[in-house]
């Protein structure tokens, strides 16, 4: 049988904002709640939808009807809280670090194979395997390194 979790039931999350300009009430929709609360970088226009104009006001325009509170001030407060997706920008820079190992990798091995008359030797791919080899190692030993102290 189902059971209503009591008090930790999240509930209808969607929350009403006034424009203050023209006086229109706006409901801010679950699912836009839900993203910024997880993640208040996700928005970064600083502007909302305003069902009064029909058209995108500036959150600083705004204020919640429950708290009176700018969503402006708001916002700037959540992401006050919350550091900026670290571990977004650190995939994307584990990214380009692995695209330009293999590249420089591949590159190399290119290089000791493209002119190869004749069976190719470890010889000839050991320079860009090692340089693929030290470039991985490097990122284990900076991600250990980076680990912080409390992790595990
Ligand atoms: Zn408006």
């Amino acid at each position: 049988m189902p059971m209503a979790t009591g008090a930790d039931t999240e509930g209808d999350e969607t929350r009403v904002y006034v424009h203050q300009s023209c006086g229109s009430s706006t409901v801010m929709p679950a699912e836009v709640v839900r993203r910024y609360q997880a993640d208040p970088w996700h928005y970064l226009s600083d502007q909302t939808f305003c069902t009064g104009c029909n058209a995108s006001v500036p959150d600083q325009e705004c204020v919640w009807v429950d708290t009176g509170e700018n969503l402006q001030v708001y916002f700037d407060r959540l992401r006050a809280t919350t550091a900026p997706r670290q571990s977004v920008f650190l995939l994307v820079k584990l990214g380009l670090t692995l695209i330009a190992i293999f590249g420089l990798g591949g590159g190399l091995i290119y290089a000791g194979v493209a002119g190869k008359k004749g069976p190719v030797t470890f010889d000839d791919v050991y320079p860009g395997l090692s340089a693929i080899g030290a470039g991985l190692g490097l990122i284990g030993l900076l991600y250990w390194l980076s680990r912080p102290p409390s992790a595990e």
